[in-house]
């Protein structure tokens, strides 16, 4: 960032610009942080006051201390990947970015760990320890780009998390500038059974609205001694999901078991990296084994079978690891791709019991019928981890609510079949009305309550996650009246 002399009389501006390494490492002027205004979820913009650049916990520490002090609320942005609003300034606020915060500080292969800072790219860990015979698990689709500390604000997943976990599963302490500015260690850095709560757990997927994260402890996996890949293609999507059942009831723990319908295929091979899947068929499966080299090729014919069982046009398994990479890397696409096929989508992320995927993907095409707009369906079918992509033009006037009427419909769809409204992507901005589709009243205040705890001037990262105070705070208040009375 080029250095430049501070313009502004913001006695703010200029303190916080003392705290960092001076005039490049923080914007005010609206033109720098035009760019700072949404996330991945580009329907909500706002511009926030300015954004800081700290290097080290130290410099994190001492901004917040700042903002508590003076009353400006703040909140911590990585990569600026997350699809659900989680780091857009809705309140004006200062943005920490960690972008600079971007070291690998340790690998312990020994005790198979690795301590990152939080601005570190998530597939950067794997790179640096493959050559050991090592790999970071958990890998979203934005892994070339996404901040492993924006993966814990969020509990991100990916493909292969249906056998390893999500990100939860794989971390083992943090360090977390709490909202007071105050520094503290969480978790037991790998060994188990650490007494009292699991704030671990508690952090992890908290989205920013608890701490920022500056230390991350990560667990890290010996690379599989094998791993073969099958893609299957499918005439009818009802077939498609019945064999995703059957795999996993036949005792099959996959390490990624994805599915596209007919419009996602449409777009990906519209896409960067077309692979020529055939564009009529309804639904094509992408199903990874890994383990002990040993008994790979017996699962590998029990999926074939299966797919056979369950009329497949065509199914095979990669002939070698370059046509294995090049699947990968055209449904690794998947979500960019509806940009090649519609001026803009929405992004869904719900879950369902897997049982329920031919019913649920069926109210789904209602819905897309009823609003007359395109759903497209990419997903981690194994864990029924949907993503409805809702294709749209922003540029007719009303499409823009059509389609988050129809993202929400589609939520309301995975929660009445008892599942829930994220799977991965959180629930920002985006998703704080659909939490009522999942939890009561006294649901989601309990939760605020914990929030308050961490964060009682809610100056960290406000109105995000829960929704808008609402009848909640009317319950809160008749609580507080009825227990005074
Ligand atoms: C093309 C594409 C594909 C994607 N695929 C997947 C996928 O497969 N799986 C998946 O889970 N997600 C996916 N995502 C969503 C997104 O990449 C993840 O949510 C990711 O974890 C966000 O990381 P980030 O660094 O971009 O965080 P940001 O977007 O910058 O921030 C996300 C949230 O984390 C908070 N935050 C960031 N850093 C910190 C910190 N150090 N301390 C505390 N809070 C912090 C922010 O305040 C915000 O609330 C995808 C996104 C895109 C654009």
């Amino acid at each position: 960032m080029a250095r430049k002399k501070l313009r502004t009389k913001d006695q703010h501006i200029i303190r916080l610009a003392s705290m960092v390494d001076g005039l490049g490492s923080i914007l005010y002027e609206k033109a720098d942080l035009l760019s700072y205004d949404c996330d991945g979820f580009t329907i909500h913009t706002a511009l926030p006051k300015a954004v800081v650049f700290p290097e080290n916990t130290e410099e994190v520490a001492n901004i917040v201390k700042y903002c508590h002090e003076q009353g400006l609320p703040f909140l911590a942005r990585g990569a600026g990947t997350g699809l659900s609003g989680g780091a857009i300034p809705l309140n004006q606020e200062v943005i920490i970015s960690m972008v600079k915060m971007k070291k690998l500080l340790s690998v312990d292969l020994e005790n198979r760990r690795a301590v990152v800072e939080p601005g570190f790219v998530n597939l950067k860990l794997t790179n640096s320890i493959s050559d050991k015979g090592y790999y970071y698990a958990p890998d979203p689709s934005s892994q070339y780009c996404c901040t492993i500390g924006g993966n814990v604000a969020e509990n991100a997943g990916g493909a292969h998390c249906l056998k390893y976990g999500v990100t939860t599963n794989h971390i083992l302490g943090l360090e977390v500038v709490l909202p007071n500015g105050e520094i503290v260690e969480i978790g037991s850095n790998g060994v188990p059974d650490e007494p009292g709560y699991d704030l671990l757990g508690l952090l992890t997927g908290s989205e920013g609205t608890l701490g920022i994260v500056t230390k991350i402890t990560v667990r890290i996996l010996k690379n599989p001694e094998d791993k073969q890949t099958v893609l299957a293609y499918f005439d009818k999507i009802e077939d498609g999901s019945q064999a995703v059942s059957d795999i996993v009831s036949a005792g099959i723990v996959p390490a990624a078991l994805e599915m596209m319908d007919k419009t996602a295929i449409e777009g990906v091979e519209a896409a960067a990296f077309p692979v020529g899947h055939p564009k009529d068929i309804e639904a094509l499966l992408l199903i990874e084994v890994d383990g002990i080299a040993a008994g790979i090729g017996e699962q590998i014919e029990q999926i074939l079978d299966v797919c056979r069982s369950r009329n497949v046009r065509e199914v095979r398994a990669a002939k070698d690891e370059q046509e294995r990479a090049a699947w990968w890397a055209n449904r690794k696409t998947g979500f960019g791709a509806m940009g090649a096929i519609s001026p803009d989508y929405l992004v869904q992320d719900g879950v369902i019991p897997r049982s329920k995927l031919p019913e649920v993907l069926q109210k789904i095409k209602k819905i897309s019928d009823d609003s007359g707009l395109r759903i497209a369906n990419i997903f981690h079918a194994g864990d029924g981890n949907l993503h409805p992509l809702v294709l749209f033009d922003a540029r007719i006037p009303g499409e823009t609510d059509k389609a988050m009427e129809a993202g929400s419909a589609c939520l309301k769809v995975c929660a009445d079949v008892g599942g829930t409204i994220t799977g991965e992507h959180g629930v920002g901005i985006e998703k704080r009305e659909e939490m009522r589709f999942v939890f009561k009243d006294e649901e989601i205040m309990a939760q605020t309550d914990i929030r308050e705890v961490f964060n009682p001037d809610n100056l960290l990262n406000a109105g995000k996650l829960f929704p808008t105070p609402g009848r909640c705070a009317e319950v809160k208040k008749e609580m507080k009246e009825a227990a005074i009375s």
